[in-house]
């Protein structure tokens, strides 16, 4: 309720920073981050002359390095009671390679009670809320596990492995869908996470000088929801898309070549792309951009209009990832 109101005055779109903790010993000291609050980050920029200048960038929140895994879900909790509700959503996590994203989504290798991410604590909670809701409406949850590398959507919940190109369609009665990928009912936690196992196995992972679980592709997890109110027999439609994102740094093209110049300009082009239509639908143009890559047209009935939009973005505090930082900044920016 409070969150619809908070929309209803702000808009349907969310910019969170999360800045994760130093990594090994480094763990006091702060980087090149000098001060978190609760909506703005400051970074300390040195310059040639040897003095130290500061940039302080707002947000809706600001997660500082110490804060914990339900302590950022608790904020993105109101956006799962409205899939139940009937909206379209959107979870993105944005950042360079190593920055959080998939800390953020998934959790870490490990994950326990305390460590699981956004994907599973969202899940938990539309299963609780729609158990709580049974007398009056009956729920049908179902997910899709998507990835799109190089501009080619595939399948991620497959157990042959194939790796077909899918299509993108746009029907009256679906809206925007993809026919031919796998769409698994689920009914537990437990069967979320099995998928979500099995969507993780199948990611496209490649290599990268930074971090070798690093992916060079776009994850998106679907949840779709369909309700049917017990008295009145209407129902509705709900669905929501959390997406771990491709990594966003800049990569210099004197030092890769063929399928990694590839990648990276495949997403380059789409996260600029993502980030157009964020911006148009914030500064609410009457044209928006979605038909520039294959993310924002499968995302397309769920940016803009009714749906809620909420952008994690992820930075490093390590002094040689600030012109990544700053680029990131950037990009929030302007999308917030
Ligand atoms: P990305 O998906 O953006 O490439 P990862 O989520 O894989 O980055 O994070 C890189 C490393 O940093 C991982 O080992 C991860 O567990 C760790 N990490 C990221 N964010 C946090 C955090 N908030 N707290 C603790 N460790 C984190
Ligand atoms: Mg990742």
């Amino acid at each position: 309720k409070l969150y619809n109101q908070v929309q209803d005055l702000k808009g349907n779109i969310r910019v969170y920073c999360r800045v994760r903790p130093l990594a090994g010993e480094k763990q006091n000291n702060h980087g090149s981050v000098s001060n978190t609050n609760e909506g703005s980050i400051s970074l300390i920029i040195p310059s040639k002359n040897g003095k130290e200048g500061k940039k302080t960038f707002s947000f809706n929140r600001v997660f500082g390095p110490s804060a914990t895994q339900g302590e950022v879900f608790s904020d993105t909790q109101p956006l799962i009671r409205s899939v139940l509700d009937g909206y379209n959503v959107c979870i993105f996590a944005y950042g360079q390679t190593g920055s959080g994203k998939t800390h953020t989504m998934t959790g870490p290798n490990n994950l326990t009670e305390e460590t699981v991410g956004v994907n599973y604590r969202a899940l938990r909670d539309l299963f609780l809320l729609s158990e709580q809701r049974r007398d009056t409406i009956h729920y049908d949850i179902s997910v899709q596990m998507l990835e799109i590398y190089n501009e080619q959507v595939r399948d991620l919940l497959t157990t042959d492995g194939a790796h077909k190109r899918l299509d993108i369609r746009n029907s009256s009665s679906n809206g925007i869908n993809v026919p031919d990928a796998n769409l698994v009912p689920v009914t537990s936690t437990s069967d979320v996470l099995n998928l979500m196992n099995m969507g993780h196995k199948n990611r496209t992972v490649s290599y990268t000088a930074m971090n070798d679980r690093s992916s060079r592709s776009h994850s998106c997890l679907t949840v779709h929801v369909q309700g049917r109110d017990l008295a009145s027999g209407n129902s509705l439609r709900g669905c929501m898309h959390l997406v771990d994102l491709a990594g966003s740094e800049r990569v210099d093209k004197s030092e890769v070549t063929g399928d990694q110049l590839k990648e990276a300009q495949h997403i380059n082009k789409s996260l600029s792309a993502l980030g157009d239509v964020i911006a148009s639908l914030s500064q609410k143009h009457s044209h928006v951009p979605y038909r520039n890559s294959k993310l924002t047209q499968l995302l397309q009935d769920s940016l803009g209009g009714q749906a809620k939009t909420l952008m994690f973005v992820h930075i490093s505090p390590e002094p040689e990832a600030l012109g990544e930082t700053i680029s990131t900044l950037k990009f929030a920016e302007r999308v917030s």
